[in-house]
């Protein structure tokens, strides 16, 4: 073929009857350009531009299958819903909702009610306020208890949470001016009183998230601090990062902080908590009054979307924490997810392999959970990630390992036939 061979844009375009065939061809048409000019033959155009159309019209936002063993996976969106979540959500999206309607009364409600209460009796807080997501949550507290004034924080909890998201810079665009206390090793409860002046708003708490510090290291108890706050009249915030709601060795819950004399508790509703992406602030009334009358309440403010599955998620909390996802992968035996793995392996062709799942997120950074794995060939790392659905995988000693403690088991045959698939 010539160049003067093609046809033109529209007349390629014409008998696709779609909207998007003239991009599509004008993109089809540029490649067979290049590969005429490289003397290679671009074969059937009409063909060319089907492929293109069902690209162009392919979802970008999908399902992938995590065989990573990260539980709580950034990139990959973090926590499953529970298929009761996910009934929230349909029921209060498909048609209108009393998002802001008080049914007893037929006045204006406020979306924040609906969890209110639930989230009263899960925490033992006075109050609580959801918004979009945990780092808007602890810029809301800052900003509205601490603009103009001086925020205390120790310098062994000026963290990065990750992409860049980084403490000092939230305070600062808070309005807030950061006081660092003590050392990147070691700060004492009196670091903080001794830094707490007329412009002193607020101390607060980061919890190490993601990362420990260990050896000659040493930070003040909660309640000490508490005890700080308490002497000078001052608020104490604690930002817990994934603020567990039950118990789980290692991690801070929210009801302990609160206990502790924590005024505030910011945290995250995707990471252990296993639900949707949320903040939730939870402490003192009066303090999450301020918060909820804060002019950057209304830009951080959650949506119907989230406050369903939000619910659906918290009452699985109540009833059945075994049903939410996140812990159920977290709290597994390892002798089933080895099960899992064999009948993968089964199923595919694979050998079982021993591995160490981890929570992710943010959490637990030095957890390791006993797993197990399916072991396939390294080279079909790129194609199943390039499948439909896409198996996200890890490559160990020239190995792929599907990890099966982030599998579910209903996932299984999905697995396995990407696996025959790019065979
Ligand atoms: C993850 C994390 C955040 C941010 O929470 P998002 O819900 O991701 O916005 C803030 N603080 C700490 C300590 C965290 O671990």
């Amino acid at each position: 073929m010539e160049l003067r061979d093609l046809p033109s844009v529209d007349e390629l375009a014409r008998d696709a009857g779609d909207p998007l065939a003239v991009d599509a061809a004008r993109a089809v048409l540029a490649r067979a350009r290049e590969e005429i000019k490289l003397g290679v033959d671009p074969g059937d155009l009409a063909a060319r531009l089907r492929a293109e159309l069902e690209t162009v019209r392919a979802p970008s936002l999908r399902r992938v299958l995590n065989a990573t063993g990260v539980i709580v996976h950034t990139n990959l969106g973090r926590a499953p819903l529970a298929p009761e979540a996910l009934a929230r959500v349909n029921d209060a999206a498909r048609g209108y909702s009393n998002l802001e309607l008080d049914l007893d009364d037929g006045v204006r409600g406020s979306r924040q009610d609906h969890l209110a209460a639930l989230l009263r009796r899960m925490t033992g807080a006075e109050a609580a306020l959801v918004v979009n997501n945990n780092a808007a949550a602890v810029l809301l507290a800052l900003a509205a208890l601490a603009e103009g004034r001086e925020v205390v924080v120790s310098r062994g909890e000026l963290l990065e949470i990750g992409d860049g998201f980084r403490i000092p810079d939230v305070l600062a665009r808070s309005g807030a001016r950061l006081v660092e206390v003590g050392t990147t090793n070691r700060t004492r409860a009196a670091d903080y009183a001794n830094a707490i002046r007329p412009e002193t708003a607020l101390l607060l708490r980061v919890h190490q998230s993601n990362f420990r510090v260990v050896g000659f290291a040493e930070l003040p108890r909660l309640e000490e601090l508490a005890a700080v706050a308490r002497a000078h009249d001052l608020p104490l915030v604690d930002d817990l990062g994934s603020g567990v709601l039950g118990e789980l060795a290692g991690e801070p819950s929210v009801r302990a902080s609160l206990a502790a004399g924590a005024d505030l508790v910011c945290f995250s509703g995707d990471k252990l908590l296993g639900g949707p992406q949320a903040g939730i602030v939870a402490g003192r009334a009066d303090l999450v009054e301020k918060l909820r009358r804060h002019p950057l309440q209304r830009a951080v403010r959650v949506d119907k979307l989230t406050l369903a599955a939000l619910e659906g998620t918290l009452l699985l909390h109540l009833d059945a924490p075994e049903r939410i996802p996140v812990l159920r992968m977290l709290g597994e035996e390892a002798a089933v997810v080895r099960m899992r793995a064999s009948r993968l392996a089964e199923l595919t062709g694979g050998t079982v392999e021993e591995t160490v799942a981890r929570v992710g997120g943010g959490a637990l950074p030095l957890a390791e959970l006993p797993s197990f794995a399916c072991a396939l060939d390294e080279s079909l790392a790129a194609p199943l990630r390039d499948g439909e659905p896409p198996v996200i995988a890890i490559v160990r000693d020239g190995k792929l390992l599907l990890d099966c403690r982030t599998l579910a088991d209903c996932e299984l045959d999905d697995v396995a036939s990407a696996v025959s698939r790019c065979r």
